[in-house]
C-alpha cells in the first residue's frame, strides 16, 4: 500500500462575521486541501490553513513545502509502515507543522479506510459523542454580550471567550457584561491569547475570583516562550490554566509538564504537525495527570473532521473547541463529522467519514 500521488488545492470559504482574538482578525477561511492516494487506489484527504501569527505558515509556503519537501519524501512508502514514514516527515524539515499535519491527517485517513474503521476506533475509540463551545470574539463589551447572548439561545452551553486584547480593566467589564446578561449557568472559558503579560493575568484571574465571576480556564494568559510566566499564573491562582501556543511539539509538552507549568494542554494538530505527534502529547500528558484539550485554527469541517475524530478516541482528551466549521457560510465537505447545536457525532463510515469533497464554489482563483 504505497504512496502513488500527492495533491494539493487551494480553497477559501468566508465567514459569517469576523473571527478576532488579540492576534489577529479573520473574514475569509484559507486552507490547502491535501489528497493522498494509494496504488491499490485508496485516498485519503487532509486540511491545513495559514495560521501566520501562530504556525508562521502561508497559503502558499504550505503549498510549497507539500509539493517540494514533504511528497518526494513519502511518493513510493507504503503507509503499512507507519512509524518510519512520520518519522521521515517529521525529519524532512523543521516547523511547518500545518504542512505537515495535512499530509499526516491524509495518510491516518487512508489508513483506517484500509483496515474499514472510522478514524477515531482506529485511533482508540474512547467515545462517540462531543460537546464544544462556541467563540465570543473580542469586541466592545455590549457586542460581545449580544453575541454570547445568541450563542446561548443556539444551544451552546460552554462560551470561549477572546480577551487579551487590550487593558486586563476592559477585559473584566467584558466578562461581567456577558455573565451579567447570560447567566451563571452557561461556562465561560478565556482565551488571552498570549496578550497578558504573567503580572496583568495573576491581577485580572484574581480580580474575577474575588468578584465571583466563575471561569472554567484560561488559556494561554503569557507570550508563548514566557514558561516561567505561565507557572507563576498557574500558581498564584486557583483557576485552571491551559496551554496553548506554548506547546507545538512533544518536547515543548514535556517541558511544561516537568516544571508543572500549566494544568491543562491545549492540542491542535496544525501546532504538533499531525495526529502521530498528537499522540504522543496526549500520551505524555496522560502520564503526568494533565488532561487536554483539542482545538482547531479557523478550519473547515475536513481539518475539524480529524481532530475530532483524534479527540474522539482518547480518554484523556475531556474537552473540545471545534467550532470553526460553524462560522463559515458553506463548506466545501459533504460527509465527516455530524453537528447538532453543540453536540457532534463521528460517523460510522472507514477512514475520516468524507463521502464526497465539492470544489466549485470554493477554488482560490
Ligand atoms: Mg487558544
Amino acid at each position: 500500500m504505497k504512496i502513488a500521488s500527492i495533491d494539493t488545492y487551494p480553497i477559501a470559504v468566508p465567514l459569517h462575521k469576523p473571527f478576532k482574538t488579540a492576534l489577529r482578525t479573520v473574514t475569509v477561511a484559507q486552507s490547502i486541501y491535501v489528497k493522498v492516494t494509494c496504488d491499490n487506489g485508496i485516498t485519503g484527504w487532509g486540511e491545513a490553513p495559514p495560521t501566520h501569527v501562530i504556525t508562521g505558515e502561508s497559503l502558499v509556503s504550505i503549498e510549497h513545502t507539500i509539493r517540494t519537501i514533504l511528497a518526494p519524501v513519502l511518493l513510493g512508502e507504503s503507509v503499512l509502515n507507519r512509524d518510519t514514514l512520520f518519522g521521515a516527515l517529521h525529519a524532512s524539515c523543521v516547523g511547518n507543522t500545518s504542512a505537515k499535519a495535512a499530509v499526516d491527517i491524509a495518510i491516518h485517513d487512508c489508513l483506517a479506510r484500509f483496515c474499514r474503521l472510522p478514524l477515531y476506533q482506529f485511533l482508540g475509540g474512547a467515545k462517540r459523542m462531543l460537546e464544544t463551545d462556541y467563540t465570543v470574539s473580542v469586541n466592545e463589551p455590549e457586542e460581545m454580550a449580544d453575541d454570547a447572548e445568541r450563542y446561548i439561545k443556539d444551544g451552546f452551553r460552554t462560551l470561549k471567550v477572546k480577551v487579551g486584547k487590550d487593558s486586563i480593566d476592559k477585559d473584566i467589564e467584558r466578562i461581567r457584561a456577558i455573565r451579567s446578561r447570560i447567566g451563571d449557568d452557561a461556562a465561560i472559558r478565556l482565551d488571552a491569547n498570549q496578550g497578558w503579560s504573567a503580572k496583568d493575568a495573576i491581577r485580572a484571574i484574581r480580580r474575577m475570583e474575588e468578584l465571583k465571576l466563575p471561569i472554567e480556564l484560561v488559556e494561554q494568559p503569557v507570550k508563548a516562550g514566557d514558561i516561567e510566566g505561565l507557572k507563576q499564573v498557574t500558581d498564584a491562582t486557583h483557576t485552571i490554566v491551559m496551554a496553548d501556543e506554548s506547546v507545538f511539539s512533544p518536547a515543548d509538552a514535556k517541558r511544561v509538564l516537568e516544571t508543572r507549568s500549566a494544568d491543562m494542554i491545549n492540542i491542535k494538530l496544525m501546532k504538533s504537525g499531525g495526529i502521530h505527534q498528537a499522540c504522543k502529547i496526549n500520551a505524555l500528558a496522560e502520564s503526568c495527570g494533565i488532561p487536554c484539550m483539542v482545538g482547531s485554527m479557523i478550519e473547515t469541517k475536513l481539518g475539524i473532521t480529524a481532530a475530532a475524530h483524534f479527540a474522539a478516541g482518547l480518554n484523556n482528551v475531556t474537552k473540545v473547541d471545534f467550532d470553526a466549521p460553524l462560522m463559515l457560510t458553506g463548506d466545501p465537505i459533504v460527509g465527516g463529522v455530524v453537528y447538532n447545536r453543540a453536540v457532534m457525532t463521528m460517523p460510522d463510515e472507514p477512514g475520516l467519514g468524507i463521502d464526497e469533497v465539492q470544489f466549485q464554489e470554493h477554488v482560490l482563483s
